[in-house]
C-alpha cells in the first residue's frame, strides 16, 4: 500500500501527528525503534492537558509551587494559581500516546529509520525491522519526522537540520524520600547557580515514587553527574537510591525551515522547537505535531507542497512571541551568578510571577495588564543596568 503520511518518531510530536491524521481519515504508518525510555523530567503546563486530551491517571504528581533557588541559596517560592503543573512519566507516557494513535488507526512499525529513497515517482522511508533485523520499506506521499534531538530525518532532508545548537541535560532517576525531609512532593525547585550550570539551570522535579534531579549545559567540559552529585547533596538527596541516570540533547533554536520543500516536514526536537530558558519541549512537540499534521492534511488536499510550510507558520504565528521573549531572559539572565542572583530577585514580583506562570499554565502572554507590564519591564531593565542591588532587601 501507499500511506498517505509515514512518521518516523513515536515520541509526543510523532504520536500526536500520527493520530490527528488518522482521526481525520488518512492512512497512516508511524515508526518508532522503542527499547528506550526518553530522558525527561516530565513537566506539563495544563494547556497540554487540555489541548491533547490528556487524562488525569498520566499524571504522576500534580505541582503546587515553584521553588527558584538563587547562587546564594536564597529563595522564592512561587504558588501555582488556578491549577498545578503535571507531571508524567515518559516511561508510560509515550506508550500510551502511541496507543491511543493506534487506536485512532495508524499502523504501528517498530524499527530503526534508515533513509528515504525516491525513485521512479515513488518515495519510501526505508528502516530496519526490530525483530527480524531486515531491511524493509514503507511507501508513502509525505513524511513527517518527528524523530527527536539530532533528527537523522532533519539531518538527510532540511537545510540547517544537521547544525541545530543544543543543550545537553543529564539527571538521575531517584527514589523519592518518604521520612522527614525538606524534599516536598508537590513542588518543583528550579536552580539558578553556576557551580550547579554556568549557562542553564537544575531542577529537582517529583514523580510521585520517584524524582528526576539533574541539569542542562551547552558548555564543553562541564562534568555533568559532578554537577547533579552535588546538587543532590545541596538538596538532601544524596541518600536516595538511584534508579537510573542518563542524558540526551535539548535543542536550543527552531530550524529556519522545518520542510524540505518537496515531501517531508519536521515536528518537535527534530525541527529545533524546545522552548528557550525553560527548556519545555513535551507541550510543544504535540503542537509541532499537530500542526505538521495540518500542514500534511493541507498539502495532500491541494497537492501544493508549499503547504508543508504552514507547520512552521502557524506555529510560529501562536507561540513566536513566547519563545521570543523567553529567549531575551535567557540572553540576559543565565550568563553570570550575579545575573542570576538578580533573576530570583526579579520572582520575588507577584506580577512576575503572575505573567510567568499564565505564559507557562496557558501558552498565552496576558495583554490585560499594561501597568503590571510596564512595571515589570522598568524593574527588568533597573536589574540589567545594576541600578538596584542583586539581593533583594
Ligand atoms: C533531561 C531532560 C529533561 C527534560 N525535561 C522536560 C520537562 O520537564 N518538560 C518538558 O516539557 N520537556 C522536557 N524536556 C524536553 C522534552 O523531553 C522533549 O522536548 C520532547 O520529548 C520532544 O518530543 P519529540 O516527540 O519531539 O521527541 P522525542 O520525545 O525524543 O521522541 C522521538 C522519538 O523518535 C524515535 N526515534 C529517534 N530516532 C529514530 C530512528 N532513527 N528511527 C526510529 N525512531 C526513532 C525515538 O525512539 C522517540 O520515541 C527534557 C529533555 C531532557 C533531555
Amino acid at each position: 500500500m501507499i500511506y498517505d503520511v509515514v512518521i518516523v518518531g513515536g515520541g509526543p510530536a510523532g504520536a500526536t501527528a500520527a493520530e490527528d491524521l488518522a482521526r481525520k481519515g488518512h492512512t497512516v504508518a508511524m515508526l518508532d525503534r522503542a527499547g528506550r525510555i526518553k530522558p525527561c523530567g516530565g513537566a506539563i503546563p495544563p494547556r497540554a492537558v487540555a489541548d491533547f486530551d490528556i487524562p488525569e491517571d498520566q499524571l504522576v504528581a500534580r505541582i503546587s509551587t515553584a521553588r527558584m533557588i538563587s547562587p546564594t541559596a536564597r529563595s522564592v517560592d512561587i504558588p501555582i494559581e488556578n491549577g498545578y503543573v503535571g507531571m508524567v512519566d515518559r516511561e508510560h507516557f509515550d506508550e500510551f500516546l502511541r496507543v491511543r494513535a493506534k487506536k485512532a488507526g495508524v499502523h504501528r512499525y517498530t524499527g530503526t529509520f534508515l533513509r528515504i529513497d525516491r525513485e521512479d515517482g515513488s518515495t519510501k522511508v526505508v528502516y530496519r525491522d526490530k525483530v527480524s533485523r531486515n531491511t524493509l520499506e514503507l511507501e508513502t506521499k509525505l513524511i513527517i519526522g518527528a524523530d527527536g534531538a539530532r533528527s537523522d530525518v532533519a539531518r538527510a532532508e532540511v537545510p540547517g537540520g544537521d547544525t541545530i545548537p543544543y543543550v545537553i541535560a543529564y539527571h538521575e532517576i531517584i527514589e523519592a524520600p518518604t521520612g522527614p525531609s525538606a524534599y516536598d512532593p508537590t513542588r518543583c525547585d528550579v536552580i539558578y547557580d553556576g557551580a550547579i550550570s554556568p549557562d542553564f539551570y537544575g531542577w529537582v522535579f517529583p514523580h510521585g515514587k520517584s524524582a528526576s534531579v539533574g541539569m542542562g549545559t551547552g558548555i564543553d567540559g562541564i562534568d555533568l553527574k559532578e554537577a547533579t552529585r552535588s546538587l543532590r547533596e545541596n538538596a538532601g538527596l544524596s541518600g536516595c537510591e538511584t534508579i537510573r541516570k542518563e542524558g540526551a540533547p535539548i535543542p536550543l533554536k527552531p530550524l529556519d525551515k522545518w520542510d524540505n520543500g518537496r515531501d517531508v516536514v519536521l515536528a518537535g526536537d527534530a525541527a529545533g522547537v524546545v522552548a528557550p530558558s525553560s527548556g519545555e519541549g513535551i507541550y510543544y512537540a504535540m503542537e509541532g505535531g499537530r500542526q505538521a499534521a495540518n500542514a500534511a492534511m493541507a498539502c495532500l488536499a491541494s497537492g501544493r507542497v508549499k503547504d508543508l510550510g504552514l507547520a512552521r507558520k502557524a506555529f510560529l504565528k501562536q507561540h513566536g512571541t513566547v519563545f521570543r521573549v523567553l529567549g531575551a531572559m535567557q540572553d540576559a539572565y543565565y550568563k553570570s551568578d550575579e545575573r542570576r542572583e538578580r533573576f530570583v530577585s526579579l520572582c520575588h514580583d507577584i506580577d512576575v510571577q503572575r505573567l510567568t506562570f499564565e505564559a507557562y499554565m496557558n501558552k498565552k502572554l496576558v495583554r490585560a495588564r499594561p501597568m503590571a507590564h510596564l512595571k515589570i519591564g522598568l524593574k527588568n531593565a533597573a536589574h540589567l543596568l545594576r541600578l538596584i542591588p542583586a539581593v533583594r532587601t
